[in-house]
């Protein structure tokens, strides 16, 4: 089959490769139909994921048809419309158990090794699925693959900051940094009947966010914005969507007194420094959230099939699978906000 390989830092590369195969009963195969590349799939491509494979097939973001299915799978048969998980998890460890699959033990992202162990993705023909009773949702007939691939990761990464920030009906929200997640913030909150303020100096996103409902400014003109929405108190809720240690700061300082800081940005810093007293001064809370395909996305697939949520509205660029070099080098350019390539 053709698949989508980090041959190493900065090559990507269409290549054929074997075919997967069913290896543990709870497995399926899907034939992928349509794929997205991720922002996160961007630290691989530049090096910056200690461990990782060269050879590992890329990509956690995914909707197919079933072809195959392992003997324990309960849920799925062939010819069903799936969407993936982008991590899959063992649904039998304490977390698991408790509800909380993203802190799985077992968990691991498709396309990625090094942090979790190698599992190939699905910017491919075709993809193996573990533990597919939990790692597949099925897709209602009237959701498009293109919308269906958000409920992957993005939409619901975006759609938790919003739900675990606590985000009401007349909040004011602050959504810091509007690339493909930020940008499924803005449109959960806005579903959720929040006024939203979008923090992005990119033209394209911010016409993006405007036309998912926010209203569009830089960072040098938040302060000011936000301001002027609450009468000088601060964001009732500020969504961290960039993954940068300034945008986290900026995010703080947007925050009303007693307000949350919703942190969906990927950050790695050990040594962030943290203004305590602007927290204590402020009583904010700071949460972080990795966002949970499996929990959220019937919910989600609900919400595009009968209440007119379109996530693929950001969805600049379709490409074929064979043009993957020329995507992640457009993606990484950020001549294009969201990618979706077809097999
Ligand atoms: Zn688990």
């Amino acid at each position: 089959m053709k698949a989508v390989v980090l041959v190493g830092p900065g090559d990507v590369q269409v290549l054929d490769v074997p075919d997967p195969v069913i290896s543990e009963p709870g497995d399926a195969i899907v034939e992928v139909t349509a794929t997205a590349i991720c922002g996160a799939d961007l630290f691989p491509y530049h090096g910056h994921t200690p461990g990782f494979e060269s050879g590992t097939v890329l990509g956690h973001e995914f909707v197919g048809v079933v072809r195959e299915v392992g003997p324990d799978v309960r849920t799925f048969r062939p010819g069903q419309r799936v969407v993936n998980s982008s991590m899959i998890r063992d649904g039998s460890c304490p977390s698991c158990r408790a509800g909380r699959p993203t802190q799985c033990d077992g968990r691991a992202l498709f396309g990625y090794s090094g942090v979790y162990p190698r599992l190939d993705g699905g910017q491919a023909e075709l993809v193996r699925i573990p533990a597919a009773d939990l790692s597949l949702g099925a897709i209602p007939d009237d959701v498009s693959d293109e919308a269906a691939v958000f409920v992957a990761d993005i939409l619901p990464t975006g759609y938790g900051a919003v739900v675990r920030g606590g985000v009401q009906a007349g909040d004011l929200v602050a959504v810091v940094g509007c690339g493909p997640v930020g940008l499924m913030a803005v449109l959960s909150a806005v579903h959720l009947g929040a006024r939203v303020i979008a923090v992005d100096g990119i033209p394209e996103r911010a016409g993006l966010a405007e036309a998912l409902g926010a209203e569009a400014v830089s960072i040098d003109g938040a302060r000011d914005a936000i301001d002027d929405a609450s009468g000088g108190i601060g964001a009732d809720v500020v969504v961290e969507a960039a993954g940068a240690p300034a945008a986290l700061d900026a995010a703080l300082r947007l925050a009303r007194g007693r307000g949350m800081v919703s942190v969906v940005g990927a950050h790695f810093e050990p040594d962030f420094p943290l203004d305590n007293l602007h927290m204590f001064e402020h009583e904010l809370t700071l949460r972080f959230t990795i966002g949970d395909p499996t929990n959220d996305r019937d919910g989600l697939l609900d919400l595009i099939a009968n209440h007119g949520m379109d996530p693929s509205a950001i969805v600049t660029h379709r490409m074929p699978l064979a043009d993957a070099a020329e995507a992640y080098r457009m993606f990484d350019a950020r001549e294009a906000t969201k990618i979706v390539m077809t097999t």
